[in-house]
């Protein structure tokens, strides 16, 4: 049987780390808002208010929409004629009442002060009317794109009409950025099309860590399946010096170095691609950790007996919840020496809070790391915040397909899309 610990021995390649570097062709320099002349003029903003509802139909978690805050303080300033739009949720291509984003404009409204009209469409001539007769410095917001099934299929007469509201594109929706949408890739092929402050922001700071990182660099990667992450290991692996691996994943590992895993589920088709991972881990010289140890359950549910064991002897009839006190000091002590960590999956089902301390553990170590840490990824994202660790991080991604993304190393076609920035 193989180790958990690839290899010994300790610390980077230098050389294969700077060839890595050289790789990378992610995305080349986009223009932002500050590089247009957007005084007075019509701005179509596609933000990102695609926020989490209560089952009350009122708004969960508002940290989308504050995040959208410094692009339209900032169009505002410049006395602009705000025009926002963007989806929620799912709806089919048809109105659905408790989906529309009157609720988000009255909700931006408290939080700037000032008013924000919600229109009941966002293309046709009652919403030309509106626009028309706006004034340096109003907000309207445009009605949930995805109630017209254009938005999807990125049709072109549906991005004719949306760019045809304005003078100029900005693209602050990271979070919808992976996206090949109307709003998001149809809409700049008409109109100068540049980045809001947040897309900015959220893109500057993947690149830095993916291209230029402070060394040591770490990854946490964890989350339910190895197969939503194989890109991302893939690409990441050339990048970082350790590797930490947690949650549902450890057990496709563990499985592919010939132990035993109960009855946790491992992905018998990916246990190629994941010794393919370890064998690029030896072969880089880099650090790739599983955890010494487990925490096991009958059950993934709240009241289900749990154990601790050594991972390598996972009892019959068992599953992985959570990684195990040693594996959280060990990680905890190996990142409180790196100067930058991207962690994207938590460590175990941490919505139960029985199998929610591997995960409490890591954001605890991120919280008070001097150096810069990112977190991508939807559930790992909801995990920091419940756990009031957010604000101590240096980022904490607002968009999780689009995070991924761009830690798999792929483009955004959201960002692709906009103008490029002219020549130094
Ligand atoms: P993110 O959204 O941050 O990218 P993922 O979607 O990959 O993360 O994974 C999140 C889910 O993984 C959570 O719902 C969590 O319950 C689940 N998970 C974590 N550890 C385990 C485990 N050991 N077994 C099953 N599911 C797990
Ligand atoms: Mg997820």
């Amino acid at each position: 049987m193989q180790p958990l610990i690839y290899p010994d021995l300790p610390g980077p390649s230098p050389l294969l780390r700077g060839y890595a570097g050289m790789q990378n062709v992610i995305l080349r320099q986009k223009k932002t808002i500050r590089d247009v002349d957007v005084r007075g003029r019509r701005v179509l903003v596609r933000a990102d208010f695609n926020v989490p509802l209560d089952e009350d139909g009122t708004i969960a978690d508002d940290t989308r929409i504050r995040a959208s805050l410094p692009t339209i303080r900032y169009l505002c300033e410049q006395n602009a004629r705000v025009i926002l739009c963007s989806h929620l949720d799912r709806p089919k291509g048809v109105v659905e009442e408790r989906l529309r984003l009157a609720l988000v404009a009255n909700r931006l409204s408290v939080l700037l002060d000032r008013p924000v009209v919600a229109l009941r469409d966002c293309i046709g001539p009652e919403v030309e009317s509106a626009v028309a007769g706006m004034s340096g410095g109003d907000i309207v917001l445009l009605e949930n794109l995805r109630f017209h099934p254009e938005e999807r299929a990125d049709d072109p007469a549906f991005a004719k009409h949306l760019a045809g509201l304005a003078e100029v594109y900005v693209n602050d929706a990271f979070g919808a950025s992976h996206r090949a949408h109307a709003s998001v890739v149809g809409v700049p092929e008409h109109l100068p099309a540049v980045a809001g402050l947040l897309l900015e922001k959220e893109v500057k700071t993947f690149r830095r860590i993916l291209e230029d990182p402070e060394r040591p660099f770490a990854a946490v990667i964890g989350g339910a399946k190895v197969s939503d992450k194989l890109e991302v290991l893939e690409n990441i692996i050339s990048r970082v010096d350790l590797l930490l691996i947690g949650g549902g994943m450890a057990a496709t590992f563990l499985a592919s170095r010939g132990y035993g895993t109960g009855i946790s589920h491992v992905e018998t088709d990916r246990l190629d691609a994941v010794r393919a991972i370890s064998a690029q881990a030896t072969e880089l010289g880099l650090r790739l950790l599983l955890p010494r140890d487990v925490v096991v359950a009958e059950r993934l549910e709240a009241g289900s007996p749990t154990r601790v064991v050594p991972a390598t002897e996972i009892p019959d009839g068992w599953l992985i919840a959570d990684i195990g006190p040693g594996a959280a000091d060990e990680f905890s002590h190996e990142l409180s020496r790196c100067r930058t960590v991207v962690w994207n999956g938590p460590m175990g089902v941490f919505e139960v809070p029985a199998f929610a301390e591997g995960t409490r553990r890591i954001a605890a170590t991120l919280a008070n790391l001097r150096g810069t840490t990112v977190v991508g990824g939807g559930s790992t994202a909801d995990a920091v915040v419940r756990f009031g660790l957010d604000d101590r991080l240096t980022h904490v991604s607002t968009g999780g397909g689009a995070a991924l993304t761009m830690l798999a190393g792929r483009p955004l076609p959201g960002v692709t899309a906009l103008d490029d920035a002219e020549e130094p």
